[in-house]
């Protein structure tokens, strides 16, 4: 579902006084690796003031919700662990749905990448054993080369037997802003080169990953239904994500039946990108300050 018209340039304050809750993507909006974006403290101070829920929606699956919330209050943002829905949290209702629980997994990632997979019900192996899910998680955390060699010479010997492995990737994000002018390639660019491997050995059934984080609507809809959890009052509850990327953040609030707001400010050329992608954010936001 894309937006009819285009977008409207709006003020955080205008935002506020129309939605009832809000969705609220972290790096690129909120912060960046090095602090706070000017604002971002206010504002989540002003939702709280005026008893407005929301939830911080992160494609994060290195880090634990508690361990995202002490480092955005660490910049200053008071925002309290149970308010973080993170994509490695979406781990546990696939597992579920998926009926893996016990299965042998090997994790690519941080400590926290692992406890994810641990508290879904995974079974955590180590690189140079079989494994029956591969699971994504982040790009730091282990020894790189020795494990993606590893990793992908049991795919090859599992597809090669016709015996697939699950693949999950919580954090599709390609790259991730390091600083203010800096970036890094992330895990789901890593993802997407085994992908490719895949695709030139196996034409025809190439696998690819389940991609668990924004843009899929299930993480949309359920950090949605949380905050409308705290809405009883309110039948349908006007809900807002705000996302510095159109392709998660946009696309999948679009997908969830949300509205949604661009941070100008963090992605310059998204007009260019917007009629590349055919993705169109409801509002425009040249940042947070009031
Ligand atoms: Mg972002």
């Amino acid at each position: 579902m894309q937006s009819d018209s285009a977008p409207v340039s709006s003020t955080v304050e205008q935002l506020v006084e129309t939605f009832d809750g809000f969705l609220i993507d972290a790096y690129g909006v909120l912060v960046h690796s090095d602090g706070a974006y000017p604002g971002a403290s206010a504002f989540v101070e002003r939702l709280d003031r005026r008893d407005v829920p929301y939830r911080v929606v992160t494609n994060d699956a290195s880090r634990l919700p508690s361990t995202c919330a002490e480092k955005y209050r660490s910049h200053g943002i008071a925002v309290p662990d149970d308010q973080v829905v993170t994509s490695g949290s979406m781990l546990t209702p696939y597992f579920e749905s998926h009926g893996l629980d016990g299965a042998s997994c090997l994790c690519l990632g941080t400590s926290d990448s692992h406890d994810y997979v641990d508290q879904a019900g995974g079974r955590l192996v180590d690189a140079d054993v079989p494994f029956d899910v591969l699971v994504m998680g982040d790009d730091a955390g282990f020894p790189f080369r020795e494990t993606v060699d590893q990793a992908l010479t049991h795919l090859f010997h599992r597809f090669d037997a016709d015996d697939p492995v699950d693949l999950l990737l919580p954090n599709p994000d390609q790259f991730f802003q390091r600083s203010t002018e800096d970036y890094g390639v992330a895990i789901g660019a890593i993802a997407a080169m085994f992908e490719s491997i895949l695709e030139d050995r196996y034409p025809d059934r190439a696998p690819t990953f389940e991609r668990l984080g924004k843009p899929n609507p299930t993480m949309f809809r359920h950090a949605a239904r949380r905050v409308a959890q705290e809405l009883p009052q309110v039948s349908n509850p006007d809900i807002l994500m705000i996302g510095d990327q159109l392709n998660t953040d946009i696309r999948g609030a679009e997908e969830a039946g949300l509205k949604s707001a661009l941070m100008t400010s963090s992605h310059k050329r998204w007009a260019e990108a917007s009629r590349a992608s055919g993705v169109t954010p409801d509002y425009l936001l040249d940042g947070l300050e009031t």
